[in-house]
């Protein structure tokens, strides 16, 4: 007999699976990352209907057996979706890459409710998707997925001499994520934070998202700062994100 599991969870992908089936990834609340058959699902009328769509929220009842990794998808009710987010470019792309990362850092059965309560975060701040915010949100969730998966480091530290930087002094952060103050600055790959951006980081790491993407000025360095991040996950990550192989096509 299987042992049934109730839980919320964000759907990270859904792939057809033979001429009736899909293979689904969810990103649950009570046991993390499952992946499982869902039944029937490529049918017309199939009961599973919109909710399996990447990052719809959904209540979800799966089956498991003992030393089988899939999964049986009972029950799959759709909470909320983000059809609306995912009807733009912008939207589908961050949508893409959100999806990405969760996969990417979240291991199978090892829930973390810290990134399932960022990932809600994310999703709200993105009804309003209008000029920069998109950008922003991306930015946030990146740093915040690098610090809970304990990759970001506070920048008020000189990782070489161990002093504290001042507050208005510029501190480097190498590609591999290690804070340098100038005297010891040695790596050449990495991005100079200025007294303005650690103000704004710091900010980040202490606001909720809509509040932070509402402050003045972060246009100037954002885009610069977006580019570390991505040579900075892709280190990490040993690998080049598949969103951003698209964006460059
Ligand atoms: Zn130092």
């Amino acid at each position: 007999m299987p042992q049934w599991v109730e839980t919320t969870a964000y759907v990270l992908y859904a792939r057809p699976l033979g001429e009736r089936d899909k293979l689904c990834s969810f990103f649950t609340q009570r046991t993390g990352k499952v992946r499982g058959v869902a039944k029937g699902a490529r049918r017309l009328h199939s009961r599973f209907g919109a909710s399996l769509e990447p990052l719809s929220e959904v209540r979800l009842w799966y089956g498991e057996r003992e030393g089988q990794e899939l999964v049986t998808i009972g029950q799959c009710e759709l909470i909320e979706s983000v059809f609306d987010i995912g009807s733009t470019p912008e939207g589908e792309q961050l949508i893409h890459h959100l999806v990405e990362l969760v996969d990417e850092f979240c291991p199978p059965h090892q829930p973390n409710d810290r990134i399932y309560r960022l990932l809600r975060a994310i999703l709200s701040s993105l009804r309003v998707v209008e000029g920069d915010r998109a950008r922003l949100l991306k930015l946030y969730f990146d740093v915040w997925m690098l610090r809970l998966s304990g990759f970001f480091p506070s920048l008020d530290r000189c990782a070489e001499c161990e002093a504290l930087v001042p507050r208005n002094e510029a501190i480097f952060l190498t590609i591999e994520g290690r804070p340098e103050c100038v005297a010891c600055q040695s790596a050449v790959r990495g991005i100079i934070l200025s007294p303005l951006m650690r103000r704004d980081l710091r900010a980040l790491l202490t606001e909720p998202p809509d509040r932070w993407i509402a402050r003045a000025g972060m246009e100037a360095w954002s885009d610069q700062f977006v580019e570390f991040l991505r040579q900075f996950l892709s280190h990490v990550l040993e690998k080049e994100l598949k969103t951003e192989r698209l964006q460059e096509l």
